[in-house]
């Protein structure tokens, strides 16, 4: 038995067998090379490669996600054999005499430059598809595909940490236990997690990815941070004991179901639920909460090869709602940029993402993919009770241009016929610390603010919330932090508006009286984590001092 320890981030026990998911190394490193025959015959082996894993990885599509979707893949296959493409590869190892990973990443920059500058926007994405099979290509010249890892029914997902688009492809059904090497408690990996019910340790460091081996048995405890590969009986006997116990306490809160959000003294809050997916919406009900405070659109981009049109948001949005039955649903326009990279936005590589061109910057410089966001939300509106919130706002302009747009879009929808409900809410995140300094100019715009202290907290200590090294100086209960909530709170009551927390705070039991007496209104946290917040609201008393 081996043991290795990081950082819990959602405590859980579960055992199942290590799949390790290897990044590909984005950095190509330009080789001379004297013999051009050989580069050439690697070139063919890993295309064939290829050609194999996309062909699997088509059929498994048709069955899971229907022919319209999984064609994708089959152009990606044609892809792979087109002429030009192929031509391009050859031509760079002959003439100047490089490897074939640096001969794939300069003809896929150039492909996808061409592709991104045409007029057609079907060939406009297909740069991102170019940029998918050549990515698939070096990685099977480096050997780091990732498709052939161990697919068993209980996989704890070993990673250095892994992006967003990553977590999309995992069939999450098999997930039992995510161990990452890097990563913080923020992440995006640890917020899935959460979401998804499942213990999560990060920070491992990079021996553990070396030492460990695909398909070794394993356990991992997400309260303590360990993971035990081949662990003893002893150990197993241990751990399964807890594991039990910890069943038995889930189910305890299971009592809660049904009762008020209410303190010892009568105070009522509301407790909804963040969500990333549609999916999640059994787990939103099963756990009882009172709405949805956040739905994260962003997958709807992430799980896309190009930008998803008005019809496929509309029919994703209205059944959440439709599925929520009349309560609130609080849906986040998209949130793209920084740690959640999409291929076919092309964005530009940045010195800093988390202060770069995200979210809300993107909308406002787009406006066709906010606009075609904004005519599903408020199409879906007349299936329930929506509200639409905007992230990473820092002025008084820039709301006053949102809401412009939002004016716009709805005239046009009502122009055309198309009806829609009459009281979809309009709200901001507070994210970052402007936001929250001029909350008494944004409150009389809005209906509600929602403080999404995961971000408050990274850009008001100017810690990276990406960054492992420095999860010491993170304190999450900061008193600049927790000021700036207070200030928001006053300011939007002050001027007629509710306020929630849907950041990883909200679900921190040690503050939940310290929220409700600065009279937070409601908490949205992960859909496993309401009932636990629940409990803890019915054992405040704010009458005692
Ligand atoms: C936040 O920043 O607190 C938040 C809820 O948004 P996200 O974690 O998606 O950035
Ligand atoms: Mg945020």
């Amino acid at each position: 038995m081996t043991v290795f320890s990081g950082k819990g981030v959602y405590g859980a026990i579960a055992q199942g067998k290590i799949t390790i998911i290897k990044q590909q190394d984005t950095t190509i490193k330009c080789l001379h090379i004297e013999n051009t025959e050989a580069e050439k015959s690697r070139i063919e082996a890993a295309k064939t490669a290829a050609a194999e894993q996309l062909q699997g990885i088509y059929e498994k599509a048709l069955k899971e996600i229907g022919e319209t979707n999984a064609q994708i893949f089959e152009i990606h296959m044609m892809m792979l054999e087109d002429d030009d493409y192929n031509d391009s590869i050859t031509n760079i190892i002959d003439t100047q005499k490089v490897n074939a990973e640096y001969a794939v990443a300069v003809t896929a920059d150039n492909f996808a430059e061409m592709f991104s500058s045409m007029d057609d926007a079907y060939m406009r994405a297909r740069a991102a598809d170019v940029r998918d099979i050549s990515n698939r290509l070096i990685a099977n010249l480096t050997g780091s595909i990732s498709d052939n890892a161990v697919s068993d029914d209980r996989m704890i997902i070993c990673a250095d940490d892994l992006a967003p688009s990553e977590t999309v492809s995992l069939d999450k059904d098999k997930v039992v236990a995510f161990v990452t090497a890097h990563g913080s408690s923020n992440s995006h990996t640890a917020i899935l997690a959460r979401n998804m019910n499942i213990p999560a340790i990060i920070g491992v460091g990079d021996e553990f990815l070396k030492a460990v081996k695909n398909g070794s048995a394993a356990i991992v405890d997400g309260y303590t941070g360990e993971i035990f590969v081949e662990p003893d009986e002893a150990t197993k006997a241990c751990l399964e004991k807890k594991r039990a116990e910890d069943e038995q306490k889930k189910r305890l809160l299971q009592e809660l179901k049904g009762k008020d959000n209410i303190t010892i003294d009568g105070t009522k809050v509301n407790i909804y639920a963040n969500i990333g997916s549609v999916d999640n919406i059994g787990a939103v009900l099963a756990n009882d909460a009172g709405g949805i405070g956040l739905f994260r659109s962003e997958f709807l981009y992430l799980e896309s090869n190009d930008y998803p049109s008005e019809e496929q948001q509309f029919a994703a949005y209205k059944r959440v709602l439709e599925s929520m039955a009349g309560k609130k649903v609080i849906i986040r326009t998209l949130d793209i940029g920084a740690d959640k990279q999409v291929d076919y936005f092309n964005l530009a590589k940045e010195e800093n993402p988390a202060l770069g061109y995200r979210a809300i910057r993107i909308c406002l410089t787009r406006p066709e993919i906010f606009k075609t966001q904004l005519r599903a939300l408020y199409r879906a509106s007349a299936y329930g009770n929506l509200g639409i919130m905007f992230p990473m706002i820092t002025s008084v302009s820039e709301l006053e241009k949102i809401l412009e747009i939002c004016r716009e879009v709805k005239e046009q929808l009502i122009a055309e016929g198309v009806e829609l409900s009459e009281r979809v809410e309009l709200g901001i995140m507070i994210e970052t610390p402007a936001a929250a300094i001029i909350s008494d100019r944004l409150a009389p715009m809005v209906d509600f603010f929602s403080v999404g202290t995961n971000d408050l907290t990274q850009y008001t200590l100017a810690c990276d919330r990406q960054n492992a090294a420095i999860e010491q100086f993170v304190d999450t209960h900061h008193e600049a932090v927790l000021r700036l909530i207070e200030m928001s709170v006053q300011n939007a009551h002050k001027h007629g508006a509710w306020i929630g927390i849907c950041g990883e705070l909200a679900a921190d039991t040690t503050l939940t009286e310290s929220f409700l007496r600065m009279g937070i209104d409601e908490l949205s946290v992960s859909p496993s984590f309401v009932l636990k917040v629940r409990n803890a609201v019915r054992h405040c008393d704010l009458s005692k001092k």
